[in-house]
């Protein structure tokens, strides 16, 4: 729909710039523009992409910019995602322009290039003898047309420095135009076969035609290629069959999973009476508008099935569905059963797509051909209009935040956009985040309750083994109990999959000089490296810093380093070892690290080609193997002991989910649980797979200690190249903090101030770092304060190459 905007329009320029301008539109581009576009406007003395944000409110400066061009032909985002970028801007302190330069898929802008062009109505050009010949050649090149710098390369058949082509910009004898190139991948298409409604007489019935004819009796129609496993040489019998009138051809698109299989049409189940009266509550809550929704139900107790048939239900009113899952579940199920249900009317927006296909789907959601997306976190941001329903599965996951430049919580944003369209927002997790547990509590978010399995499955039983007996045995004996491997045996025995997990990639995470007992750490980073055996290497996993593992040690010059500390890769060649016959395999960041790393692991564990598989967290979320019998966590502690104070949370619902892989077929399964702290009240809980006991501990805890979710927490974190420096820049902003806490304080606020403290991981990638942690009751004063002690008070903490990120509701807390 074509609006008019007016002559002066409210533009978000995409720079770390806080608040939005006013610019003019000239009258040859007013026909076209239209919120939702990208224009390019001058700022200071640069030309910038900005976002048409709507006709410009109020007075207007006297010295309003033109608008110089307008880089979209059609509008990359509705008009009802303008409040939602601006409350997430806000809220994150974090400049709108970015949050929507953040929002649109980069495929975008891997589709935009730079054309350089020459503009002598705007800037007449010097006369050649100001020009080097290299400036007129370049000149007189783009006079003829504009062209990307690959091509003016080709043309004058020599490299044109950066620097120069810069300086050239900045006298504006140069513009670069941002060009938008589409681009479309067409979805495969599968050929199908029709019966005929009546056969034609006196065509003759070959017996190859006869089965073909009657295998359609059943199905009414079918793909070819089903046909053609059924019959051979199907496709050149069905085109004469066709051509007779015996059947009818058609095409449909198609869509595979990962695995390259079709995904066939599903129907909805019959719902358990369970699942039926959630649906109806969370349709009562419907009718009310908007409603938080915690759906709290144990794996296979059918939450999928009843995000599906609310998905329905919402799809039947004329409304569309937004639906996060955590990325690795992507690949796995929830995906298959969308498409399943409803096909056509899916997009998908994830890393694993590309760029091409990314745009095609924001294109689909943008035009409303695709009711239904399906995305990892940044998908809460998908150009939909008119959202009706907003289901965000493992709404625990530590996916949903993001960790660099915007830093958002996918799962919290999405009760704003629920809010914002008011409809509801269904969070589903057998282990809830301890936050949106307490807002059930608080009476915030309305808890739904699947307290079965569909298909009456017990859970897994679960044995904890002390590892404290063991500790003093050598080599990897001090860590796998002779319970875990017997238990490893029989599995194997019965022809059964183990699952071993163990959250630490690489061969060995403590490297030690033998003749000076120095660690061996990263040149970058506060952290020890991890030697990797395949690569013989040692590496870091933070900064990717790698040395080889011919090196000496760097203190002392001895050749001989001990490898302490068990990875999953001494664990796979200790237990490929210990049982020579079996299916050893790994999955982790390192075997994953190709494309089709995962899914070539994940498919044969499906078809059975693995006997026991090694990983880290990568093997806990959302598969679903039935042969899966036995679950051994090496270490439950590893997670535990993290400088962190949702560690806690995080390993109960780590273990909850590992053991949930146990036992999802027939046969019944088996967990056992290694530790040091077998009367840890985290592991206690997860023994038992006792939520309630794990919530009212951990709850105890946070009220004690003033931790979210009694409180609201604001992490400045403060890096630098230089040492002091940033321990300097860090106290004066911990100062400036004091100061205005004191004053606010003093007035009635309840604000609390952690640090300036060196981050527990006080290096990273050559940086140094700092925390400053704000704490409040209220989210709102909160980001008053932060704003207010970071850009009130006119002073500039980010100099000499230091940066002070903003982390609103910080989840990591390295
Ligand atoms: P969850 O998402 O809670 O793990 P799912 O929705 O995946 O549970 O359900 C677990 C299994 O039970 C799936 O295989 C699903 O197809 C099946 N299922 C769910 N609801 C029903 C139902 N009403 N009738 C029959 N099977 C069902
Ligand atoms: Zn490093």
């Amino acid at each position: 729909m074509k609006q008019d905007l007016g002559t002066y329009i409210e533009v978000a320029a995409a720079l770390p710039v806080f608040g939005t301008y006013t610019y003019r539109l000239p009258e040859a581009l007013r026909s076209r523009a239209n919120t939702g576009h990208r224009v390019l406007v001058p700022f200071g003395r640069r030309r910038v992409t900005g976002y048409i944000l709507g006709p410009a409110a109020g007075t207007r400066p006297d010295a309003v910019k033109d608008v110089l061009d307008l880089l979209d032909a059609q509008a990359l985002f509705p008009e009802n995602l303008i409040p939602f970028f601006r409350w997430v801007a806000d809220y994150y302190l974090h400049p709108l322009g970015e949050v929507i330069r953040g929002a649109l898929p980069s495929g975008l802008n891997l589709y935009e290039y730079n054309l350089l062009a020459v503009d002598e109505a705007a800037c007449p050009l010097p006369g050649d003898g100001q020009l080097s010949p290299l400036e007129r050649d370049i000149l007189d090149c783009l006079r003829q047309g504009a062209c990307r710098l690959k091509d003016l390369q080709s043309h004058l058949d020599r490299p044109v420095p950066g620097a120069l082509l810069q300086a050239m910009v900045k006298c504006g004898w140069v513009v670069r135009r941002k060009t938008l190139r589409g681009g479309r991948t067409r979805p495969k298409k599968a050929r199908l076969v029709r019966r005929v409604d009546a056969l034609p007489e006196g065509v003759r019935i070959t017996p190859q035609r006869r089965k073909i004819l009657d295998l359609l009796d059943r199905e009414v129609e079918l793909p070819l290629r089903t046909l053609q496993n059924a019959v051979p040489g199907a496709a050149a019998i069905v085109r004469t069959m066709a051509r007779r009138g015996l059947v009818a051809l058609a095409e449909t698109n198609v869509y595979r999973d990962p695995f390259g299989e079709p995904i066939l049409p599903d129907r909805p189940p019959e719902l358990t009476p369970e699942q039926q009266t959630a649906l109806e509550a969370i349709d009562a809550a419907r009718r009310q508008g908007f409603a938080a929704i915690l759906l709290d139900g144990v794996t296979g107790s059918g939450k999928t099935e009843i995000y599906l048939q609310a998905a329905a239900a919402t799809l039947g009113r004329g409304q569309s569905v937004l639906v996060l899952v955590p990325e690795i579940a992507l690949i796995s199920q929830t995906e298959r059963r969308f498409r399943a249900r409803f096909g056509e009317r899916v997009a998908v927006l994830h890393s694993g797509l590309s760029t091409g296909e990314r745009l095609d789907q924001w294109q689909r959601i943008r035009n409303r051909e695709a009711p239904i997306v399906i995305g990892a976190r940044s998908a809460i941001f998908a150009p939909l209009e008119g959202i009706g329903l907003i289901v965000v599965d493992e709404e625990h996951d530590g996916a949903y935040k993001q960790e660099t430049g915007l830093r958002y919580n996918a799962r919290d944003l999405a009760t704003v956009r629920a809010r914002m369209n008011a409809c509801p927002v269904i969070m589903g997790s057998a282990t809830p985040s301890v936050q949106s547990y307490f807002n059930h509590q608080q009476g915030k978010f309305l808890r739904i309750r699947l307290s079965r399995r569909v298909q009456a499955k017990t859970l897994p039983e679960v044995a904890v083994l002390d590892l404290r007996p063991i500790q003093n045995e050598r080599g990897v004996r001090k860590y796998l109990s002779a319970e875990l491997i017997a238990a490893i045996g029989e599995t194997l025995e019965r022809g059964e999959q183990s699952l071993i997990f163990l959250n630490r990639r690489g061969y060995a995470s403590y490297p030690i000089c033998s003749a000076c007992s120095a660690t061996l750490k990263c040149r970058h980073c506060s952290i020890s490296l991890t030697y990797h055996q395949r690569a013989n290497a040692y590496r870091c996993h933070y900064c990717g810093y790698s040395r080889s593992a011919r090196a000496t040690c760097p203190d002392c010059g001895a050749d001989k380093i001990w490898h302490y500390g068990l990875g999953t890769e001494k664990l796979e060649e200790f237990l490929q070892r210990f049982f020579p016959t079996a299916r050893v395999a790994r999955l982790d960041r390192d075997t994953t690290r190709r494309k089709h790393g995962l899914l070539a692991v994940l498919k044969k564990l499906q078809a059975g080609d693995i006997d026991i598989l090694i990983g880290t967290q990568m093997v806990a979320k959302g598969h679903d193997y039935p042969n899966i019998t036995l679950v051994g966590v090496v270490c439950a502690d590893s997670t535990l002991n993290f400088p962190d104070f949702r560690a806690g949370e995080r390993t109960f619902q780590l273990l909850a989910q590992v053991a949930g892989r146990a036992g999802r077929g027939e046969r019944p399964g088996r967990v056992i649980l290694q530790t040091y702290t077998p009367d840890h009240f985290i592991i206690a809980a997860a023994r038992r797979q006792n939520y309630a006991r794990f919530y009212a501990d951990e709850i105890k805890f946070r009220r004690t200690l003033g931790y979210p979710p009694y409180n609201r927490m604001i992490q400045l974190l403060i890096t630098g190249p230089d040492a002091a420096r940033t321990a300097e820049a860090a106290r004066r902003l911990g100062r400036a903090a004091q100061t205005d806490l004191q004053r606010l304080n003093a007035q009635g606020a309840r604000f609390s101030l952690l640090g300036p403290v060196e981050a527990a991981l006080h290096r990273m990638a050559g940086r140094y770092r700092w925390q400053v942690l704000l704490r409040g009751p209220s989210a709102r004063g909160l980001n008053r304060f932060a704003r207010q002690l970071l850009y009130g008070g006119g002073v500039r903490y980010e100099r000499q190459g230091i940066k002070v990120s903003i982390d609103v509701d910080p989840l990591f807390m390295m």
